[in-house]
């Protein structure tokens, strides 16, 4: 397929994918075989590899240190990457640090790109974007942020709980969304503030366990819960305008209907188990069942899996942490596909049974190629 990138796009791309090719993906195959993760130490051994190949930080102008690609430009590097669990990692490309590099360039003042920009492209400095907070705070929902940064003198008073901050948990700085304007409406009212974790009133209180995660690489990341309880910075922490903090404003809350559409959906196919399960057994006391338990197994084990998928999806962050039971139940299930016969074992089982008592004579009717006029017998 053709996508037609530029011919810059092309030649750091073959870069890039040479690169994965020599360095990232064996270690990376090493590291899966082995178990022996990835050290900090070989990860800025990584680094200076792809310094020296001028793949390094291509979102960042080359001023603070990175490629100065254009965002059409990186797109197929990224892809080259995409292919690798440490890939944008080892080009010090990855979420959410790449994001608040460019953030940063976009918005920051000549000051904050020198204390903050170009240490964290080298990374000596880490960071967090803080935006999601805990029921009833902001979510899916931003207008329901509840972090509050106010004026008082010529620094900023910042009173909130985040959480879900990936890489927070080592953070030395974190971009946080507050409300600045508490008259305006919340898209209206909203700014980033950087905030270096070591100010007093900052709590970074634990990593949140949740489902997956288990990366390659020897570096502790994860998703922090932070409060902010009187937490003072000076006002030129403000990053770009104030209120103008929300560019990514999102949809508002409006598919509860659908998702009980959803959920109806979800009740009914549980009720189908519930009933095959229970047909199943009472056929068990008469003779193997063989088909009816197939049947069962393979239709139950599938509604269980998707079921769990939708309920880890209404509950956001709430459903990939572990807080609440639910990502260890997704975890749970996820074997019955497998365990007491995989799906592929009963689904041919049943189609055998399908296609038993078939019956030639139902085809009489349709049309077969006249043999008189088949050159090829
Ligand atoms: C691995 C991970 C990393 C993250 N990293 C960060 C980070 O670095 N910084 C940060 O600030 N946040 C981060 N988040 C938080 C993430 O942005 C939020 O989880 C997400 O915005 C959903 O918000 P919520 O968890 O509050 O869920 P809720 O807002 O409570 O939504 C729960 C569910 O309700 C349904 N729903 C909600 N709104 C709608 C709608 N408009 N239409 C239809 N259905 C809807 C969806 O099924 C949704 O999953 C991260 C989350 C995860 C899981």
């Amino acid at each position: 397929m053709e996508y037609h990138d530029s011919a810059k796009a092309k030649e750091v791309a073959g870069r890039v994918e040479d690169f994965m090719e020599e360095v990232v993906l064996p270690r990376e195959r090493e590291a899966l075989r082995t178990g022996e993760l990835i050290s900090e130490k070989e990860l800025h051994e990584c680094w200076e590899m792809a310094k020296e190949r001028d793949l390094f930080a291509p979102q960042v102008s080359e001023e603070y240190g990175g490629q100065g690609l254009e965002f059409s430009d990186m797109l197929p590097s990224f892809e080259q990457v995409g292919r690798s669990l440490w890939g944008a990692l080892s080009i010090r490309a990855n979420a959410p640090q790449e994001g608040n590099m460019h953030t940063l360039e976009m918005a920051g003042t000549e000051a904050q790109k020198e204390e903050y920009l170009r240490p964290l492209v080298q990374g000596e400095l880490q960071s967090a974007f803080s935006m999601t907070e805990p029921t009833d705070g902001g979510g899916s929902d931003p207008k329901m942020l509840r972090t509050t940064a106010i004026k008082d003198g010529d620094e900023y008073v910042i009173n909130g709980h985040k959480w879900w901050s990936s890489d927070g948990y080592n953070a030395d700085f974190l971009l946080v969304m507050a409300r600045t304007d508490l008259d305006a409406h919340p898209y209206e009212g909203t700014s980033i503030i950087l905030v270096p974790t070591d100010t007093d009133g900052v709590d970074v209180v634990r990593n949140i366990p949740h489902l997956g995660g288990h990366g390659i690489v020897d570096v502790s990341l994860g998703h922090a819960e932070i409060k902010f309880d009187n937490v003072r910075v000076p006002e030129e922490n403000l990053l770009g305008d104030e209120n103008k903090g929300f560019r990514l404003a999102q949809l508002r809350l409006g598919g509860g209907r659908a998702l009980r559409h959803r959920i109806a959906t979800a009740e009914t196919e549980l009720h189908g188990a519930r009933t095959m399960v229970r047909h199943a057994a009472r056929e068990l006391d008469e003779s193997d069942a063989r088909i009816e338990v197939a049947m069962a197994k393979m239709f139950t084990a599938n509604v269980t899996n998707e079921i769990m998928d939708l309920a880890v999806q209404c509950l956001g962050g709430n459903g990939i942490g572990k807080d609440l039971p639910v990502a260890h139940f997704y975890e749970a299930v996820r074997p019955f596909r497998i365990v007491d016969g995989a799906d592929e074992v009963h689904r041919r089982t049943i189609a055998r049974h399908a296609f038993e008592d078939v019956d030639d004579s139902d085809m009489q009717n349709v049309v077969q190629f006249d043999p008189a006029l088949d050159e090829t017998a």
